[in-house]
């Protein structure tokens, strides 16, 4: 994550570049119209009921508020953020927090489907959200982060709750980001009810209430869906080679966590820039640099690559780990690998999904991928509503039993109706949705 820490930090990660090194395209394709399409096939192919097709295609609630906050120079700013609930038929709205420029009604929206159909798959129940606030963190000091996360969770207190909308970390936010927002909305709540609530947000800092294996789980469980994909494919992982784009909490902890299995990090991209070292970049060097720098830019002994050279490289596994629509018809055809595993959200297009498909590159989807992220936000409600403490072993052991589950679901149902693992992925999740909404019926 790049919020800075302090100012020294603050400064070096200003002298960033602020555009993006990827996606030459100028203009994002809209991201929740990818969402239609990817839901459309599937329910074409399960032949989904069409009441229960109607009420999935839309989004529940929409929040859009726009709030003021002083600057540190006394000057004031006004905000827009966003809280997409798309469906709670399975349990609370859940899903996280993004801080970014591009944030907007679209990608929210298509963030918050994909939640409910993540959740769904892995089978927790909870159901989808998503929220954000259109900025670029780089632009402020801590001060004022903290002023813009306080005055957000004001303006969204009373559509959010711990039983009702759960947000959790995302792109540019994290533990301590939490932290804010769940002071903030304990603060506004009557003293005897407060000790009820540290359920409301996810992610937070273990002395808050976090659960130990938050901060890696959706690292891990990337790497525990590549794993059982090496098991399938009889693929042996300690003599492979993986890139990663994306160097934040999903793509740094998906990196470190395969160093064990003997796999080689030969590149690596982030908003700074790309490198390359084909004799291996050493995934916790690299993640104590990008603490350090902001970014991959200038890791030593690496070599500066452009954006297409990146995508380019021959590997085993490619981990797209930061942003949507990465992998699309302009960038598809350059990837040189066996096998995707989606750490990010959306970072295939609909016309990258057919040419990895075209080309036999295997894909892991984002909606089971990285589902490891909510599954232990889920144990850290669990555990804040017992007021347990897990330990280390018992939340990864679980978020193992689990991930491997929806896996072999997945897999399995790709087999039975001859598709792709991302429409089978969507099968999993529509088949538990229209079966709950059989069996409730439709108010009135
Ligand atoms: P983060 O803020 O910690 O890291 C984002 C990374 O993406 C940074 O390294 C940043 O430099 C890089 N990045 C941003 N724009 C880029 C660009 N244009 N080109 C290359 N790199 C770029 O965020 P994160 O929490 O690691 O989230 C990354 C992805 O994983 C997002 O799609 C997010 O929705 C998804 N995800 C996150 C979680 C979670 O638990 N944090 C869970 C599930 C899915």
């Amino acid at each position: 994550m790049t919020i800075t820490r302090d100012t020294k930090t603050r400064q070096k990660i200003e002298k960033a570049p602020k555009e993006r090194p990827v996606s030459p395209e100028k203009k994002q394709p809209s991201v929740y119209e990818n969402v239609q399409r990817q839901f459309n096939k599937a329910a074409d192919l399960m032949d989904l009921d069409p009441s229960i097709r109607q009420i999935l295609s839309t989004t529940m609630n929409e929040i859009i508020v726009h709030f003021p906050v002083k600057l540190d120079d006394g000057t004031v700013k006004m905000f827009t953020g966003y809280r997409v609930q798309h469906n709670d038929a399975l349990g609370p709205f859940k899903g996280g927090l993004r801080f970014h420029p591009q944030v907007n009604i679209d990608e929210v929206r298509a963030l918050a489907s994909w939640m409910t159909w993540k959740s769904a798959i892995v089978h927790i129940p909870f159901g989808g959200g998503k929220g954000g606030i259109q900025l670029d963190p780089r632009d402020y000091s801590e001060a004022e982060l903290e002023r813009i996360t306080r005055r957000f969770t004001y303006a969204l207190a009373n559509n959010i709750g711990p039983e009702y909308d759960i947000p959790a970390p995302d792109v540019n936010t994290n533990g301590k980001i939490m932290a804010w927002f769940l002071d903030t909305y304990l603060s506004l709540q009557p003293p005897h009810e407060r000790q009820r609530c540290v359920h409301v947000v996810t992610g937070k800092p273990v002395e808050s209430g976090g659960s130990l294996g938050r901060d890696k789980a959706t690292g891990q469980g990337v790497v525990f869906t590549i794993e059982e994909w090496a098991k399938d494919n009889d693929f042996d992982l300690s003599n492979s080679t993986y890139i990663v784009q994306g160097t934040g909490n999903v793509g740094s902890w998906a990196a470190r966590l395969m160093k064990p299995h003997g796999a080689k990090l030969i590149a690596a991209e982030d908003i700074t820039g790309a490198v390359s070292k084909p004799d291996g970049i050493d995934p916790d060097e690299m993640a104590e640099y990008v603490k350090e720098h902001g970014g991959v830019a200038g890791f030593p002994g690496a070599e500066a690559i452009d954006h297409h050279t990146f995508l380019s490289t021959k590997c085993d596994i490619f981990i797209p780990a930061a942003l949507e629509n990465q992998i699309n018809g302009l960038t598809a055809s350059l990837l040189d690998c066996r096998l995707v595993a989606e750490g990010a959200n959306g970072p295939t297009d609909p016309i990258g999904d057919k040419i990895l498909q075209d080309n036999g590159i295997n894909l892991i989807p984002d909606v089971l991928c990285n589902a490891g992220g909510v599954i232990v936000s889920y144990f850290e409600w669990l555990q804040n509503k017992r007021s347990e403490f897990w330990e280390l072993e018992e939340v990864d052991a679980k978020l193992h039993k689990i991930i491997t589950c929806a896996y072999k679901k997945v897999r399995d149902t790709a087999a039975e109706f001859d598709t792709d693992w991302r429409t089978a992925a969507y099968i999993v999740a529509l088949r538990s949705l229209e079966t709950v909404y059989k069996e409730r019926g439709i108010f009135p």
